[in-house]
């Protein structure tokens, strides 16, 4: 571009999708700036640096830790020239062009925009929550349920939803069984899921249930206990794995008002692309995608993300 001062391209978010973007807009020669985030919805590298080993993302066959991808991938990023900012950013302006990304150390300007600032599982918020996380407690059924240690025990999973459903359905693969907590007293899931669930002889489902803590041991958690609301009576089960299906929240508040987000406040993005309400500016990875919600499906979009704004820039440069 002829302004030196005005960005090619920038780059909201660490984790497979922001990393996989600025991979490819390195390699097109595009030298992108990451903003890498800090503290605000996330960690720099994201969701991955959360968990332990990550079987499923092709080219690891023996598997690798979750930080381990992440920092392969940043050094990929690195390598084509990503210029990487371990900040948060606080605000956007995508009113106007160029486009203005502020931190509070700086102000960038860009002619493109990508977006991959994720999203947040929602946690249950119990004291004990924290001890057992990858020790038991996952927010994540099919990314941990085929691990090791959720073989042949008592499991259990949190949420009345079609992703809670889905996960339970897929855990009875894994677990001896799998008990359904619902805190209503009815599904929000669609009637093909629940009946999914209620025909399962490995699935109990506990209506208007809570649960009110996690026990265990050093090593990992040995049970819960569950409350019933409307009787108060309160029970023990024994589960080695307890899976939270209660929701996302997707990293979007910077660009409320700004772009067109939808009813539970994902970036709303075409179709078959990752192209937003607002030209050369694109979203990728978690913080559109409330379906799948996987490293490689996160870092395709991020290569989509990058190769559009390549496209934009070329045509509009
Ligand atoms: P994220 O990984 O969520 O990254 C978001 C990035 O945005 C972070 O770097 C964050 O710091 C940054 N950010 C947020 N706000 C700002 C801001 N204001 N300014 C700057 N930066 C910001 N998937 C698999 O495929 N396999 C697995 O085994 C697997 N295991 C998982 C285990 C756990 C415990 C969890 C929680 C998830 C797991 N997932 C797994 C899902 C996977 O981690 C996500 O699908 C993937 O990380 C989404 O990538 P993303 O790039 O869209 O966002």
């Amino acid at each position: 571009m002829t302004n030196p001062a005005v960005e090619n391209v920038v780059i909201i978010g660490s984790g497979p999708a922001g990393f996989t973007a600025a991979i490819y807009a390195g390699r097109a020669n595009l030298k992108p700036v990451v903003f890498e985030g800090f503290q605000m919805g996330g960690i720099p590298g994201g969701q991955l640096m959360t968990t332990t080993e990550v079987e499923n993302f092709p080219g690891f066959p023996e598997g690798i830790t979750g930080p381990k991808l992440m920092e392969r991938m940043k050094l990929q990023a690195q390598r084509w020239g990503a210029e990487l900012y371990t900040e948060d950013v606080q605000s956007v302006d995508l009113s106007q062009r160029p486009f203005v990304i502020r931190s509070d150390e700086r102000e960038v300007k860009a002619h493109t925009v990508i977006i991959a600032t994720g999203a947040t599982a929602k946690r249950l918020g119990l004291s004990s929550e924290n001890l057992f996380w990858s020790r038991g407690v996952s927010a994540c059924a099919i990314c941990d349920g085929a691990s090791p240690i959720f073989k042949g025990v008592s499991l259990a999973v949190v949420g009345g939803g079609d992703t809670a459903a889905e996960e339970a359905v897929y855990l009875t693969k894994y677990g001896t069984h799998v008990h359904l907590l619902v805190r209503r007293e009815e599904m929000r899931a669609s009637k093909a899921m629940q009946d999914r669930v209620l025909k399962n002889p490995k699935i109990t489902v506990h209506w208007n249930t809570e649960t009110v803590d996690i026990f265990g041991n050093d090593d990992r958690m040995e049970g819960i206990k569950v409350r019933n609301i409307k009787t108060g009576e309160e029970t023990d089960l024994q589960v080695r794995g307890l899976f939270y299906a209660i929701g996302h929240t997707p990293n979007t508040q910077l660009f409320k008002g700004q772009l067109e987000l939808d009813d539970v406040g994902y970036i709303v993005t075409k179709p078959g692309s990752v192209e937003t309400s607002v030209e050369g500016v694109y979203a990728t990875g978690d913080v559109q995608d409330h379906e799948f919600r996987q490293a490689i499906t996160a870092a395709g979009t991020g290569c989509m993300g990058a190769m559009l704004a390549e496209r934009w820039l070329s045509v509009n440069g």
